[in-house]
């Protein structure tokens, strides 16, 4: 079943289509969008073994000039090197303001496609298709992009919406259990945030990787991403509740140097860490901690911090973190499954929340 979201930005208003087996008409899509234009697709090598037929097939079938860049796949894509081969190959196949780039692959072919497109000659026209569960639920709606600096992760970006998103939950079959269970974290996190049936209904599903049922989760998702980006594009107010166990989850990341956890299995440490401490200060509802473990046990997700991590450490690494305001963190909490808030504390105040 095909469902259509608009996402209606300050800076522009956009489709996001969600279908299982698009990615099998998506020449023609692009076709009819983009008659007569040059199509840029940036994708990784993974994705490009993977689907290098049927990807070559849809590119013909758009009847538009087309040229695929395949980037190193993994976070190390995401650098200022990198930029410089995707500007150079746009040039080389003159790319200019009226053409387009699709960006294919997950969130690090849609955040370093996202700052090629955004810069490009001061910004061209962007389409993403994203391919893991990450990018389908999170990483290619709300225009965010970045790339690294080797002081951290996501230090440069900028806000570029994109001119349409289109999502094939069929993508999400070839992931390896490991991202798999990466993107199902993101979900929970909305489901903790945002959508109690949500949450009830990862307790009761069954089979975790079944289409049909992915399909209707990726969707629910993805109209949560909606109404909190559409009140808050600028990630100032409620947009920040997507944050949700992300501020203990990116100093896991950093202190294990990106190696030992994947983003989601960082922010579910991260959202059973904060929930565990809330519940304890009387700031969430008792018991919601206990819910929250079961789920993220039941995805193959881990729920406690690593064996002898130094928590001084991981809370210092944490107020470093980019979204840090001055002397102050917004941390998110949730009240009870299915209500988060933002929680201002002074920086220092963080600890508690940890130890
Ligand atoms: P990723 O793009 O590295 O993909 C993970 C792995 O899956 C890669 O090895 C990739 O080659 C492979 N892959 C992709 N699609 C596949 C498919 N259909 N079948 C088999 N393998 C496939 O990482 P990710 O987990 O999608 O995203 C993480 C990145 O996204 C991080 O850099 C993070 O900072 C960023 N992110 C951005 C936002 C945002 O709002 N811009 C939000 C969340 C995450
Ligand atoms: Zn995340």
């Amino acid at each position: 079943m095909r469902h259509t979201l608009t996402i209606k930005m300050q800076s522009r208003k956009y489709s996001v289509i969600i279908e299982s087996g698009l990615f099998q008409n998506i020449g023609k899509i692009l076709g009819e969008r983009f008659a007569g234009k040059k199509i840029a697709l940036i994708t990784d090598e993974n994705i490009q073994q993977l689907y290098e037929n049927l990807l070559k097939k849809q590119l013909d079938a758009s009847q538009c000039d087309w040229e695929i860049i395949a980037l190193p796949p993994g976070d190390t894509s995401k650098s200022f090197d990198t930029l410089t081969v995707i500007y150079k190959r746009l040039i080389e196949f003159q790319i200019t303001r009226d053409d387009v780039i699709v960006a294919l692959g997950g969130g690090v072919v849609g955040d370093i496609s996202g700052f090629a497109a955004a810069t490009f000659l001061r910004g061209i026209e962007f389409v993403q298709i994203p391919t893991t569960l990450i990018g389908q639920v999170d990483s290619s709606i709300g225009g965010k992009n970045a790339v690294n600096l080797p002081e951290g992760k996501n230090l440069v970006g900028t806000f570029y919406q994109p001119t349409c998103v289109y999502i094939d939950p069929d993508f999400v079959k070839t992931l390896s259990d490991y991202h798999f269970a990466d993107g199902m974290a993101e979900i929970i996190k909305y489901a903790c945030v945002a959508d109690a049936d949500l949450f009830s209904d990862l307790i009761r599903m069954k089979s975790h990787r079944e289409a049909k049922l992915i399909e209707s989760i990726i969707y629910r998702c993805c109209l949560i991403k909606k109404q909190l980006i559409e009140q808050d594009e600028k990630d100032q107010g409620v947009r920040m509740l997507t944050n949700f166990g992300h501020t203990i989850g990116h100093a896991i990341e950093n202190l294990y140097d990106f190696r030992l956890y994947g983003h989601g299995q960082a922010v579910a440490i991260g959202m059973q860490t904060i929930t565990e401490h809330s519940e304890a200060m009387g700031l969430t509802a008792i018991n919601t901690s206990a819910m929250l473990k079961e789920v993220l046990t039941e995805y193959g997700l881990p729920a406690e911090l690593p064996q002898g991590i130094d928590r001084k450490l991981l809370a210092q690494t944490a107020m470093k973190d980019k979204k840090r305001r001055g002397n102050k963190i917004n941390l998110v909490l949730i009240e009870k499954i299915g209500k988060g808030y933002i929680y201002p504390i002074e920086k220092a105040e963080l600890i508690k929340f940890i130890e």
